[in-house]
């Protein structure tokens, strides 16, 4: 993707707009048009989650501007939001910027998330496709094998992440206590959306891992349907386990009100706590 979606009309702004209709209406059409609102300035919040998410990607990633995310390649995407919407529209469609919003507990005690948190469930698919491949094929190429604890899972190599399960393989391994959790995986690579759903799970990056579906807790198992109240948070998994995974750059699915406790995804940009 070249350029971002309200960079490519912002020309479009000023003759009509001024003239006839007024700032505010003709901003409307101008997001209705674009599907994203760059409208308002960054907070200081905003940038501290873009540099994070630079930090977190150097291979890709070189830097930000007020407007933009800017690649090693020269590509630039908009920090921009999705309009308005429910929550699961937003979900469908965010805008990067309702992306980088994530506030992960990383390391923290694990604990039943408040209504409607589910930091790092928010994804900007252009931003990972652009990474990891956008076809089944392209991140194929770049599937490594990872022994989990005696069982061969395949994992990307982009951005570290192969080696990175392996060095939490390691320290697994290291408590024997939690074998019955973490194997047998469930999977990793599978090119797919998440269930029910038009986004792409990170499972289609080969970027994520699912562990024993024996202790798993999942929202939808449970009957739940997206975004309605009163979702009663469920866990089996050690915390020590879990905080391992963090520990070296993934997060967990039991952070989420939409739990899903088997999982875990590759996200270092969200992970920074536990090194500070
Ligand atoms: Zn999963």
């Amino acid at each position: 993707m070249r350029g971002g979606y309200a960079l490519s009309v912002r020309p479009l702004l000023p003759a009509r707009c001024l003239r006839a209709l007024g700032l505010t209406a003709c901003w409307l059409a101008v997001t209705g048009l674009t599907g994203l609102n760059a409208a308002r300035a960054l907070t200081p919040a905003d940038t501290r989650a873009a540099a994070a998410l630079v930090a977190a990607y150097p291979a890709f990633l070189q830097g930000v501007t007020d407007r933009d995310l800017l690649w090693r390649d020269g590509t630039r995407m908009a920090l921009a939001r999705a309009p308005a919407g429910t929550y699961t529209q937003r979900l469908d469609a965010p805008g990067l910027l309702d992306q980088l919003d994530a506030r992960y507990p990383a390391c923290s005690p694990l604990s039943a998330p408040a209504f409607l948190a589910d930091p790092g469930r928010t994804r900007f698919t252009a931003l990972f496709q652009k990474m990891y491949g956008g076809t089944a094929a392209a991140v194929r190429a770049h599937l490594r094998p990872v022994d989990w604890l005696g069982q061969t899972v395949l994992v990307t190599d982009v951005n570290g992440a192969a080696s990175s399960l392996r060095a939490v393989a390691a320290e697994v391994a290291r408590h024997p206590e939690w074998r019955t959790y973490a194997v047998p995986s469930a999977g990793t690579f599978l090119w797919r959306t998440v269930a029910g759903t038009p986004r792409r799970s990170v499972h289609s990056y080969g970027a994520a891992i699912d562990l024993h579906t024996a202790h798993a807790a999942y929202w939808a198992w449970d009957g739940y349907r997206e975004g309605e109240r009163g979702v009663r948070w469920r866990n089996a998994f050690p915390v020590g386990l879990v905080q391992t995974f963090e520990r070296h750059g993934w997060i967990w699915g039991g952070r989420w009100y939409h739990y899903d406790t088997m999982h875990f995804e590759y996200r270092p940009e969200l992970t920074r706590a536990c090194h500070s």
